[in-house]
């Protein structure tokens, strides 16, 4: 049993691309910062992410770039898995589905099982198919008006109201390989009766934790009645059906998804030695939390919670599902093939990941599109980090440098200290609840971390004038040193979520043993005197950014006669 225990996942990146900045600053940071808060109290939670090698944005990709699919996914996949590394999201083994044997083993047996218990099944209906191209189209391939609000949207799933289409549907559809307007034939895919479960998953979101803006999707789509969908499609990239009828089709990579999860966290527990994780997706005492971009909203809602539900009635499913909205970058989306981006890994070569990651977390796009501007960027690292923590802390580990660890406050403290101390378990009580899945808030709680540096800073100004008596401080003045080293040691705990580096040197330098962990600050685990580290928390990052700003577009000069 895997009691107590969290299961984040967050939604497979497609190796089709470096990932910018937009990318990180949604679900992988977000589902990351949410495994630290959840491991500093104590409790065991781990993320599994992976790699969606069989998009078919890879396939077009390949076919743009005059590659194989399998080398522009192999090539995307280890920079996807560097910039993890570097961006210190903690993820377990990235199963990359069009290599390991595991993800397949479990994939293949998973709709075997569902084709043989009838829960899917084969229809023949028209699909798009381009006479030019001799293709069948579908997501990547194609693209045309959503039926549902009107934008531009590919195949199968708007981005922009994320719900599903079902291609035949887009008005004025257009091949995306050559604009052609697709002919409809018929086709035979095995399809998921999505219809039939929909009471089913209306019950199990009506338990689950929801943002609003997910609940008045379900609340719509659920009103509409749920579309069947297709989960085979006769393409040649992707996980090869092999099952009876649909043996030269690929399984939808969204679809392939779901048992993906199951398949990582297999390799997850096998990797640990750790069974408990082997059934998490059987085990209810396993909370598993979903993190993605809305605009996935109906795969992870209804597609896979239909697939999981059709596989097995008794599926754990997600408890909480946290989305984001779109980064944008100067007032429009991130675009790789516009090369309007800032990449991730470029901005994490020049500037100290937490650095980054406290600016995402001010910045996380939680209920509406939020704005990346190189000037902001600067002023939350310089002003905010490099101009007040930095300060503060460096200046307080040298005066407990010279006046000794005045060590943590009294439970039993009274008075003044008390309510000063009564105020900061209430900054950091609404901080640590801004790290739960269901009030999941980063930028909730950088404002209430910057809240607490400040109660530091006017502690410390208070007793400014005793710095002239050297080391022989009176009782009043060391009971503000020792309330102020309380609140740099509340500040190391409640910034390990985010910026678990920083919070590691922090607490080391207040003279903290072992790892940033949740205490009551009567128990921190003091264990020798303060000092100061060699450097300072944060430096300016003034100037490091320009050259990651993406140039304005060239033009012809105009010719001068
Ligand atoms: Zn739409
Ligand atoms: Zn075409």
């Amino acid at each position: 049993m895997g009691e107590g225990r969290t299961l984040v996942t967050a939604t497979p990146p497609t190796p089709n691309g470096a990932l910018h900045l937009g990318h990180i600053s949604g679900p992988y940071s977000g589902a990351d910062m949410l495994v630290r808060a959840e491991r500093l109290q104590g409790r065991e939670a781990r993320l599994i992410i992976g790699i969606d090698d069989h998009q078919s944005y890879v396939a077009v990709k390949a076919l743009n770039e005059q590659r194989s699919s399998t080398a522009v996914a192999e090539t995307y996949a280890d920079e996807i898995e560097r910039l993890f590394e570097q961006a210190n999201i903690a993820t377990g083994p990235n199963l990359r589905s069009h290599q390991s044997d595991l993800h397949q083993t479990v994939v293949h047996g998973f709709f075997a099982q569902l084709l043989e218990a009838g829960r899917i099944e084969p229809r023949t209906e028209p699909a798009p198919f381009c006479p030019n191209c001799e293709r069948y189209l579908f997501e990547a391939y194609v693209a045309g008006d959503c039926q549902h609000c009107g934008e531009d949207s590919d195949g199968n799933q708007c981005e922009a109201c994320a719900r599903p289409n079902s291609c035949i549907d887009l008005g004025s559809p257009r091949c995306n390989l050559c604009g052609a307007t697709p002919e409809n034939h018929d086709v035979t895919r095995l399809i998921l009766p999505l219809s039939q479960w929909s009471d089913r998953i209306g019950a199990h979101l009506a338990k689950a934790y929801l943002s609003p803006q997910l609940t008045s999707l379900a609340e719509r789509m659920l009103g509409d009645g749920l579309p069947d969908i297709p989960v085979t499609h006769p393409t040649d990239w992707g996980l090869p059906a092999a099952l009876p009828g649909v043996t030269d089709q690929r399984f939808y990579v969204w679809a392939e998804m779901a048992p993906g999860y199951i398949a990582s966290t297999v390799a997850l527990a096998r990797a640990e030695g750790d069974p408990a994780w082997e059934n998490a997706w059987l085990d209810p005492s396993v909370r598993i939390v979903q993190f993605f971009g809305f605009d996935n909203a109906y795969f992870h809602l209804f597609l896979h919670a239909g697939l999981m539900l059709a596989w097995n009635e008794a599926v754990n499913l997600p408890a909480a599902y946290v989305t984001n909205e779109f980064y944008e970058l100067e007032g429009s989306k991130f675009s790789t093939s516009r090369r309007h981006a800032i990449w991730a890994s470029e901005l994490l070569d020049v500037v100290p990941t937490d650095v980054v990651r406290f600016v995402l977390a001010v910045d996380r796009p939680e209920t509406a599109r939020t704005n990346f501007d190189r000037e902001r960027f600067e002023a939350l690292a310089d002003d905010e980090l490099a101009g007040h923590w930095s300060p503060w802390l460096g200046d307080l580990l040298a005066r407990l440098a010279v006046t000794g660890s005045p060590g943590a406050p009294p439970d039993a403290a009274q008075g003044d200290s008390r309510r000063y101390l009564d105020r900061l378990d209430e900054l950091s009580e609404l901080c640590l609840a801004a790290y739960t899945p269901s009030q999941f808030s980063p930028q909730l709680a950088c404002r209430l971390m910057t809240a607490i540096e400040r109660e530091g800073e006017r502690l410390a100004s208070s007793y400014a004038r005793e710095r002239s008596y050297g080391d022989e401080w009176v009782p009043s003045a060391r009971e503000g040193l020792r309330l102020e080293f309380a609140t740099a040691a509340r500040l190391a705990q409640l910034a390990a979520p985010i910026m678990p580096d920083f919070a590691a040197v922090l607490w080391r330098a207040l003279g903290m043993a072992g790892d940033v962990r949740w205490t009551g600050l009567g128990s921190l685990p003091v264990d020798r005197a303060a000092a100061p580290p060699a450097a300072p928390f944060f430096s300016s990052v003034a100037g490091q950014l320009e050259s990651l700003m993406p140039q304005p577009q060239q033009t012809t000069p105009a010719v001068v006669t």
